[in-house]
């Protein structure tokens, strides 16, 4: 039996880093399509979700990040803009 996606191990529920999978993502260099996955859907983006080690290469990878729209980052900005409007005031 040789599934190459068997290559987890229970060990690996107890953790949340995400490796650098051998599927790249179609829509950037730097992470690998789970990643950018995760990435989207944290308010800090790929790099809040790969493996520490990794942290450098896809911090500022564009799938995640909060000038692209759909992604929780995206989404928080948007919160923490409306918030600041609103704490500055009509003006
Ligand atoms: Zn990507
Ligand atoms: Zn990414």
């Amino acid at each position: 039996m040789t599934d190459p996606y068997a290559h987890g191990t229970p060990a690996d529920d107890f953790h949340t880093w995400v490796k650098l999978a051998p599927t790249p993502c179609p829509d950037c260099e730097c992470c690998a399509a789970r990643l950018c996955e995760l990435g989207r859907l944290h308010a800090f983006g790929c790099g809040a979700v790969a493996d520490p080690g990794d942290w450098e290469i896809v911090r500022d990878c564009p799938c995640s990040a909060e000038t692209t729209e759909g992604t929780e980052a995206h989404r928080a900005a948007q919160v923490r803009d409306a918030r600041r409007r609103r704490k500055e005031g009509d003006r």
